[in-house]
């Protein structure tokens, strides 16, 4: 961490042990998606799918470095933790406001762990029909991976670790750092479950998505 950083979001930056990934590699990476995404989609309009509330920073900046005409919408679900009863599934608490039927949907992800989530948001999009539907993560973490997924563009492949930052909350929390980080143990468990592994975030309930 930079004394620059340390000094401009203090007490949420005394909480991070390391970053990960640097805010300008994740607005670099950010726009070389935009560029793929405007050259492959060119001329069908896509419909770019994120759910709530995570996404909110990476789909605003991936939004911004398409350059060809594209529409948005959002979903919110209530997650449970992937070692629950019913591991991966989840809530719908807001729907999509335009119908996909026909589209070309690309589902937008902050990140992606066991892909439980993602796998059944899917499938839950796939029956409505849409012309094709393709996923872009920003941060793929593949070593947890219980479901095989098909994934269109990858922002970066990182370790099992729990980040925050860019979007991605713990209890709330941090997600208007610019930069992707690890959490120090003492900031993890503060208000987290106990069971909860600090390191991976296994075992944490992940209200909100
Ligand atoms: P899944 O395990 O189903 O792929 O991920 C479920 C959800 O857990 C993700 O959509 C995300 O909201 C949350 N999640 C997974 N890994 C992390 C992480 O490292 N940090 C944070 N803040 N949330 C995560």
């Amino acid at each position: 961490m930079t004394d620059d950083m340390a000094a401009a979001y203090g007490e949420m930056a005394s909480d991070i042990s390391e970053i990960l990934v640097p805010a300008a590699d994740i607005q670099r990476r950010v726009a070389e998606i935009g560029q793929a995404v405007s050259r492959d989609y060119a001329g069908r309009n896509p419909l770019l799918i994120g759910v709530l509330k995570g996404v909110l920073f990476f789909m605003a900046d991936l939004l911004r470095a398409i350059t060809i005409p594209v529409e948005v919408d959002f979903m919110a679900v209530s997650g449970y933790a992937p070692d629950a009863r019913a591991p991966g599934v989840v809530r719908l608490v807001k729907d999509l406001e335009i119908p996909i039927g026909g589209r070309h949907v690309l589902f937008v992800e902050d990140v992606i762990d066991t892909g439980l989530t993602l796998n059944y948001l899917l499938r839950n999009l796939q029956a409505r029909q849409p012309a094709s539907l393709e996923v872009c993560v920003l941060f793929d973490k593949p070593e947890h991976r219980l479901i095989d997924l098909s994934l269109k563009y990858v922002g970066f492949q990182l370790p099992d670790r729990f980040i925050v930052g860019y979007g991605l909350d713990h209890r709330e929390k941090y997600r208007n750092l610019p930069f992707v980080g690890l959490l120090k143990p003492e900031a993890f468990r503060r208000g987290a479950k106990d069971l909860a592994d600090p390191n991976t975030g296994h075992g944490q309930d992940f209200g909100s998505l």
